[in-house]
């Protein structure tokens, strides 16, 4: 019997098997892969750990300080090793892993879910044509290059302008390729600014927005793509069809936690993340159950990814030796679904003296603006931003808040 199994060895669940065992708890990491570090061990290029080690580290550097400290602290790993099911037991949960030794099942006191996420696939964006092979996931495209040391492509163009897609547009250039440009189909781009700079003027890699692919011809291999330009409702402008030659097409069109552990548990999942509801210590709708990282809500920078690694962490291991939670009610923390494209935590514990770290992203840019949080219709804490846009997450702490369950609160967001 474990106190804390984390699930996914990234840097969310690193993290959360850190404080976990520091805590005193008999922590187990489990990651399906042959080793830790998660999405980061083919992020080779720099941009981590700014915050919490003030230095730009590659994704590989950032894995490799972590993994040092969970062999420092002898927290037990099962690499090599996936979970497929997840079951609440009475006061504990049975968890069933599967690896070359065969299907056993473990027992623990608490579970953090650090899973990560998953790209979205050519599948979920519809588009017209054959299947030829060349049409490849950023992430797919990036583990080929980084880790395989494959081109996948010599002519390619990259559909979506999310950080990943930002990302290998410089690297498969760097490695030769010729890169026709990055096809957006939104009026703005959905990648962090300094990715556009840093990754495509840098470059001289042609942005356009408002367009997209609307087919992929080939048969076994992609020969070119139909391009079409969209209107403010992203639908087709008639007339606007361009042929593209090239054979690849990389997607880069987003992320979705990956969740099927969790929806094994019946955990609630938010509409707005597509990860679990929790509340400020990350804990879910099943009590015991916590999520942290990507797995809980896709997050741009790996910083706050082993931020919430430690607060789940932390509160899995405190639930593994008292079950504080049981007794505890919860305000919703409201926002606007027209301000705000999500907001976590979305249930606020009301006898909670700690720090409470509040996660947002707004649904479109808006300048000189304010984020205010509402009590009881008053304002409790303000927070003035030149600007803020739906590729930068954003990050709040409210201090000692002590709430009454007959009360509301929310977050909102106006004009200075
Ligand atoms: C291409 C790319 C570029 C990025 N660039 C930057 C950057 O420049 N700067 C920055 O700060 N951040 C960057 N990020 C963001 C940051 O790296 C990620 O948000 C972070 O690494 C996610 O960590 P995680 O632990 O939540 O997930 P992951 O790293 O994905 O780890 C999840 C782990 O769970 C394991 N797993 C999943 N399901 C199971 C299962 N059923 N059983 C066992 N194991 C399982 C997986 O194998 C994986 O190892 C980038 C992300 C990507 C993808």
């Amino acid at each position: 019997m474990y106190d804390v199994i984390v699930i996914g060895g990234g840097p969310a669940g690193m993290a959360a098997a850190i404080k976990a065992k520091q805590n005193g708890s008999k922590t187990l990491i489990i990651e399906r892969e042959k080793k830790l570090g998660g999405i980061l061990k083919q992020c080779i290029h720099d941009g981590f750990g700014l915050i919490k080690f003030k230095k730009q580290l590659t994704g590989p550097e950032y894995a490799q300080r972590y993994t040092e400290l969970v062999n420092e602290l002898k927290i037990e790993t099962m690499v090599n090793t996936y979970v497929s099911n997840l079951k609440v037991n009475g006061d504990f949960f049975e968890i069933t892993i599967v690896n070359r030794k065969g299907i056993k099942v473990l027992f623990s006191k608490a579970l953090v879910l650090a899973n990560g996420c998953r790209e979205r696939s050519v599948k979920q964006i519809f588009i017209d044509g054959t299947r030829p092979s060349g049409v490849f996931t950023a992430g797919t495209a990036q583990y080929l290059v980084n880790r395989k040391g494959y081109l996948p492509c010599k002519n390619c163009i990259i559909l979506g302008s999310g950080d990943i897609g930002l990302i290998m547009a410089r690297r498969l250039k760097l490695e030769g390729a010729n890169v026709l440009g990055v096809y957006e189909v939104k009026n703005s781009p959905s990648g962090l600014t300094r990715n556009i700079i840093q990754c495509l003027d840098d470059y001289n890699i042609p942005l356009y927005l408002s367009k997209t692919i609307s087919t992929i011809h080939g048969k076994n291999r992609v020969i070119g793509v139909d391009i079409v330009s969209v209107d403010e409702n992203l639908k087709e402008i008639p007339n606007t069809k361009e042929y593209i030659s090239c054979d690849g097409v990389i997607l880069s069109v987003g992320l979705i936690p990956e969740n099927e552990n969790a929806e094994s548990l019946n955990v609630s999942i938010s509409k707005n993340t597509k990860g679990p509801i929790v509340d400020q210590n990350l804990m879910t709708s099943i009590p015991g159950v916590f999520s942290c990282g990507n797995a809980l809500h896709v997050n741009d920078l790996v910083d706050y990814v082993s931020e919430s690694g430690e607060i789940a962490g932390l509160n899995a291991s405190k639930y593994a030796f008292s079950h504080y939670e049981n007794f505890d009610e919860f305000l919703n923390l409201e926002f606007n679904d027209n301000d705000f494209l999500y907001v976590v935590p979305q249930k606020l514990k009301i006898n909670f003296n700690e720090n409470t770290i509040i996660y947002f992203r707004v649904k479109e840019e808006i300048e000189n603006c304010v984020v205010r949080i509402l009590y009881d219709n008053k304002c409790i804490y303000e927070k003035k931003y030149n600007k803020v846009k739906p590729p930068e997450m954003e990050r709040i702490i409210l201090k000692n808040i002590k709430l009454d369950i007959t009360k509301s609160i929310s977050l909102n967001l106006g004009k200075e």
